[in-house]
């Protein structure tokens, strides 16, 4: 029997990213990346979606069972509309799935954010397989996830389930992109590890200043350089860094018990200077109450997880509509 193909659609901020795969198969029959450019407005975009979409799905004509949809935002997953985007102003209550269903008409299409995609991605093709209940977390410039119950993210009421990147770990820590204090995010995501680091590399000697030409210039990356070559402030930092991940990963695991935790974003580069500190902390706190704590592990699918995650969502049929 002739295989069919899935498409995935992978919406940010900076790239447009699309990858036709062979059902059943791990690997992009064609993969396509084009910038974002949010600067040039939400028309221009809607236009780039549209142009390669099409000529995808005139690569195999007919062939093509299901088109997924992830976007860097907020999505309404009932209207199917991609309601707002945190770094794109401009792209405001757009109806992808019904522009996308024009394209291909009797090709069933679905789309959800990107955190909750990638967790579906990584139960479809990562280390979610054969797990019933994933806990999956992306750290990068922002913290999200999604908790899935057999391949299926919860959505909650308003669909703002797996926000975890604003739970608070730190009671009046600092001022969170949310308006809140001391969300997760404010103190472990990858802006925030840089902020923190150029926070207090003034006045201390740090090789953080140097590596990065100047203190204004520290990134995360910085400070993950820097640990590795010993530097004192760094290892600090992202000492404190794991052990914010751990309290947060340790209410995790008590409200869902998961069988495995996955971690990904690109802060999960550093996971070796990190991640060690975050589970030391689960298992201190969990295991004397007897809890086992669950896999902790960091995805394999680290590039590409958000189109993964579309593409897992475009051979899914379970959003209801
Ligand atoms: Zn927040």
């Amino acid at each position: 029997m002739e295989k069919g193909y899935l498409l995935g659609i992978d919406i940010g901020n900076t790239k447009l990213a699309f990858g036709l795969v062979q059902e059943n198969t791990h690997s992009f029959q064609e993969k396509r990346v084009v910038p974002t450019e949010p600067e040039l407005g939400a028309e221009q975009a809607v236009e780039k979606i549209m142009a390669n979409t099409r000529e995808l799905l005139k690569a195999v004509p007919g062939k093509v069972k299901g088109i997924g949809i992830a976007f860097g935002g907020f999505v309404d997953t009932t209207r199917r509309i991609a309601l707002a985007s945190p770094n794109f102003p401009g792209f405001r209550n757009v109806p992808l799935v019904s522009l996308i269903e024009g394209l291909a008409p009797g090709i069933p299409v679905f789309m959800d954010n990107d955190a909750n995609a990638a967790g579906v991605g990584e139960v479809v093709y990562g280390k979610g397989q054969g797990c019933s209940q994933v806990l999956y977390l992306t750290i990068s410039t922002g913290i999200g996830g999604a908790a899935l119950y057999d391949g299926v993210p919860l959505a909650g009421t308003q669909g703002l389930a797996g926000e975890f990147g604003h739970m608070i770990v730190l009671p009046n820590g600092p001022r969170c992109t949310c308006g809140g204090r001391g969300c997760l995010e404010s103190v472990a995501s990858g802006t925030s590890i840089g902020r923190i680091a150029r926070e207090r590399a003034q006045g201390r000697a740090t090789m953080m200043t140097s590596l990065a030409g100047g203190i204004d210039k520290i990134t995360a990356q910085t400070v993950s350089q820097a640990a590795r070559q010993g530097d004192r402030l760094a290892l600090e930092i992202l000492d404190e860094v794991g052990f914010y991940l751990g309290i947060g990963l340790a209410n995790l695991i008590s409200a869902f018990d998961p069988d495995i935790v996955i971690l990904g974003g690109g802060v999960m580069n550093s996971a070796d200077l990190l991640l060690p500190r975050a589970v030391r902390f689960v298992e201190e706190h969990l295991t004397p109450r007897g809890v086992q704590v669950p896999p902790i592990e960091v995805s394999s699918i680290h590039n590409d997880i958000a189109l993964w995650g579309a593409i897992a969502l475009a051979g899914c049929f379970y959003i209801v509509d």
